[in-house]
């Protein structure tokens, strides 16, 4: 059998990535995880679950060791067909989300918000907590142009909840978020950077605006802890969608990942331990979350090529969809066919440019119709079509060897005729070129 190293500084585990002392053992084939206090492999998993390793590869759990002190992981040798290589490929590089940290941990949330607490979003965008016994309110306020608070959103729009921190610790990182600002407060108790998103406007696209302000700032992506319950998914899925739809890797986490106890509706307020020990109890079950994201990934794979996708586009651009519609099919795309959303957009973009080109061609192409269309009304529109035929001889005739064509010589013959006769008469044009005139026509 191969030989075991302990984990060390220079050769950190590869499943818990514990570096201080030897109490994991590890070979290329093999690793025996201790479970520590602060470093511990992922709980609650089933034997034959793979997990992303610290070391980027992809680790099969094979059990825990008998008398409970160390899990068994063996490197995941994955069976790989042509279409899944690429994907496969992408993730094992994948390194491990690392979420972003505050300079120093904030003060734990009191169990219960007191009535009439303030929750700043900017200095004139806030909540106000509003207790009514058991019932407890989040009633939006804002500053009016004068610096009155008015009850109410207002029309600026909203950040997420310690968006600024985000931008300050998070490029780079990951940034956890929570639903609602008291289960963010519990990660910041725990040290770590969290978000929240403002809980009177969840409308896709105000969920975009804000992530795309993270995009921006360089973070990473964002690890989501959902609520225990339908509104938790449901919030998630949401995120999640948002975030494929501004190119920003979410992870979701649910809050049974971590504590499989967890009441109904529950998340980190509801978790048992010290801020600390409930930001650890996420952060050991961020690879359930990404091996369930892979997961999806690999099933769906299989159901959608990216050539598959790649016709749908067409398909849709042609037909004219409009932008968000295309861009609610590049996220469905990605996801069905286990994409990122970046590659899909790509290929949109291919689609749309390439369309672009053949209107641009079809318009051209109409132009030239067109033109040879006014050529022809100019081999209609001669002299002769327009003047009785002997009037019309005089002055092609008078006309030949000047720079015109034969109906611009009309206008000036006309002109001269009408400075001599009134709207309406009928002229003897016999001292012009012997023909009789009827003018009432042309000048009616
Ligand atoms: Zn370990």
């Amino acid at each position: 059998m191969e030989k075991l190293n302990a984990s060390s500084r220079r050769n950190p585990c590869p499943i818990c990535g514990r570096t201080k002392d030897g109490d994991c053992r590890i070979s290329d084939e093999l690793v025996l995880c201790h479970y520590g206090s602060s470093k511990h492999p992922p709980q609650e998993l089933k034997p034959g679950q793979v997990i992303p390793g610290h070391d980027g590869q992809e680790w099969a759990f094979t059990g825990d060791a008998k008398d409970g002190r160390t899990a068994t992981y063996t490197r995941h040798k994955p069976r790989r067909t042509s279409h899944q290589a690429p994907v496969q490929a992408r993730q094992s590089q994948a390194p491990t989300p690392q979420l972003a940290r505050l300079e120093s941990p904030a003060k734990e949330p009191p169990a219960h918000t007191p009535n009439g607490q303030r929750i700043n979003y900017s200095s004139t965008q806030w909540v106000e907590i509003v207790r009514n016994g058991n019932d407890k309110k989040h009633i939006p306020h804002h500053q009016d142009d004068e610096g009155r608070a008015q009850r109410g959103a207002g029309d600026e729009p909203w950040p997420l909840w310690r968006q600024d921190d985000a931008i300050t610790h998070g490029q780079g990182m990951w940034i956890a978020e929570a639903e609602g600002e008291k289960c963010g407060a519990w990660f910041r108790a725990g040290g770590v950077v969290a978000i929240s998103q403002p809980g009177h406007d969840h409308k896709p696209a105000s969920i975009e605006r804000r992530y795309r302000n993270l995009v921006e700032a360089g973070v990473a992506g964002v690890i989501y802890l959902a609520d225990n319950d339908e509104t938790g998914r449901k919030k998630a899925e949401r995120c999640a969608a948002a975030a494929a739809t501004v190119g920003l890797q979410l992870v979701v986490i649910q809050a049974t990942d971590v504590w499989s106890d967890m009441p109904v509706g529950g998340s980190i307020d509801d978790a048992p331990g010290t801020a600390a020990e409930r930001v650890a109890a996420v952060v050991a079950a961020i690879p359930v979350g990404l091996n369930r994201q892979h997961e999806v990934g690999h099933a769906q794979a299989e159901s959608l090529t990216t050539a598959q996708a790649a016709d749908r586009l067409r398909d849709a651009i042609s037909d004219g969809i409009t932008e968000s519609e295309l861009s609610v099919l590049v996220t469905d795309l990605a996801s069905e066919s286990g994409q990122t959303h970046y590659a899909i957009k790509q290929i949109a973009d291919t689609i749309t440019r390439e369309q672009r080109s053949a209107a641009a061609i079809r318009a051209e192409a109409a132009g030239l119709v067109s033109e040879i269309d006014r050529q022809d009304i100019g081999r209609v529109l001669t002299t002769h079509y327009l003047l009785p035929g002997r009037i019309a001889s005089a002055i092609e005739i008078r006309s030949r060897y000047l720079p015109t064509d034969g109906p611009s010589g009309v206008l000036p013959f006309l002109a001269a005729v009408a400075g001599l006769v009134k709207l309406g008469t009928e002229v003897e044009a016999k001292s012009l070129c012997g023909s009789v005139l009827r003018c009432n026509w042309m000048y009616r």
